[in-house]
């Protein structure tokens, strides 16, 4: 399989939370979620309750944990950080729910993934701040209901099309982020550096910016690469650029290793497709959920693939852009 680089290490998440804008007012981008979201805060202020709940859509890298804190900050209450695969058991949720101080901001990433069972004790704690807790088996259980402080599910998942519609109709709000553009990302970029105190020409700044798949994460985390090289080989500017792109194989529409796969996949093996996700999935050896969350959008962002109900479709583009042609069709 092929490894995405993550932001695993110590060092990569200290660096992501040092960039982290700390208010909407920082937050490049996304001008309509962050106007949606102010006014939602204001009204929940002024009329002295907790702010709606709320689900952040979108792929990796586009800002969701970053938004939960900002909601925190200016809400002015604390933050609690869970993930769907860590509520594995309705105990878990119950756990997480009943010691929630009021006011609390209650993030829960990848929420798709998060148990069935917690889901449903979920639905009753999102509408009337209870739950149900259920003691003992058979048929000598009872339920002993809960009373929990009111509080704030922020919701992030890659794939809003996953959740079930009882969980999706209980946000009050819903925020589908979408990609970057790149003068956005300059200015991610421009930000960074300034905080990171780099001297960057804009031309490089530019240049990172158009290759990092319109997402910040991965915009920042290529000024990091570019850094590096700068300092290793003594080097600076566009040529800096250049070569640390090069060695990290990221191309000149900011594709990297995988996503070259995937169509190379549906180009070489599927002769351009319609392929189903999971015959795609197992012929580069990821998940389905990676290549349906992770590397599709982009791929069809950028035209160059397209989602047909007979499945997967490479467009003339990503031939061109693999530099392979297609073979005519034989006579027999
Ligand atoms: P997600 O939760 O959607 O995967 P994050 O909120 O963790 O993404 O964002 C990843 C990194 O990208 C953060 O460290 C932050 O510095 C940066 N980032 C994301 N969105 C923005 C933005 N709109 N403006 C500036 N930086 C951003």
């Amino acid at each position: 399989a092929i490894v995405r680089p993550t932001p695993e290490s110590e060092a990569e998440l200290a660096f992501e939370g040092a960039l982290r804008p700390k208010n909407l007012a920082e937050f490049v981008g996304q001008e309509k979620v962050r106007a949606q979201l102010q006014l939602l805060l204001d009204a929940a202020r002024m009329q002295n309750r907790t702010p709606d709940h709320i689900l952040l859509a979108g792929p990796p890298g586009l800002g969701k944990t970053t938004l939960a804190m900002i909601v925190a900050e200016e809400s002015g209450h604390p933050l609690r950080i869970s993930s769907g695969p860590a509520i594995q058991h309705a105990g878990d949720l119950a756990a997480v729910l009943s010691s929630l101080v009021p006011g609390e901001i209650l993030f829960i990433d990848e929420i798709h993934r998060m148990a069935r069972s917690a889901e449903e004790m979920l639905y009753l704690a999102m509408e009337d701040f209870r739950i149900d807790i259920m003691v003992g088996k058979g048929a000598g259980a009872t339920s002993i209901p809960l009373d929990l402080a009111p509080f704030t599910l922020i919701g992030a998942t890659t794939r809003s099309g996953l959740l079930p519609n009882p969980l999706r109709d209980r946000f009050g709000f819903t925020a589908h982020l979408e990609f970057y553009e790149t003068h956005e990302l300059e200015e991610v970029l421009v930000r960074a550096s300034r905080l990171l105190a780099l001297e960057i020409a804009s031309d490089a700044t530019a240049e990172i910016a158009g290759r990092s798949r319109g997402t910040p994460r991965i915009a920042n985390r290529l000024l990091r690469r570019v850094r590096d090289y700068a300092l290793v080989h003594d080097t600076d500017g566009l040529h800096a650029v250049h070569a640390a792109l090069e060695l990290y194989d990221v191309d000149e529409l900011g594709l990297d290793r995988l996503d070259r796969a995937v169509l190379s996949a549906i180009l070489a093996r599927f002769d351009g497709g319609p392929v189903g996700l999971n015959t795609l999935a197992v012929s580069v050896g990821e998940e389905s959920e990676t290549i349906e969350s992770v590397v599709e959008p982009f791929l069809v962002r950028v035209g160059l693939l397209t989602r047909t109900p007979r499945g997967r479709v490479a467009t003339k583009a990503a031939w061109r852009h693999l530099g392979m042609t297609q073979e005519s069709p034989g006579l027999f």
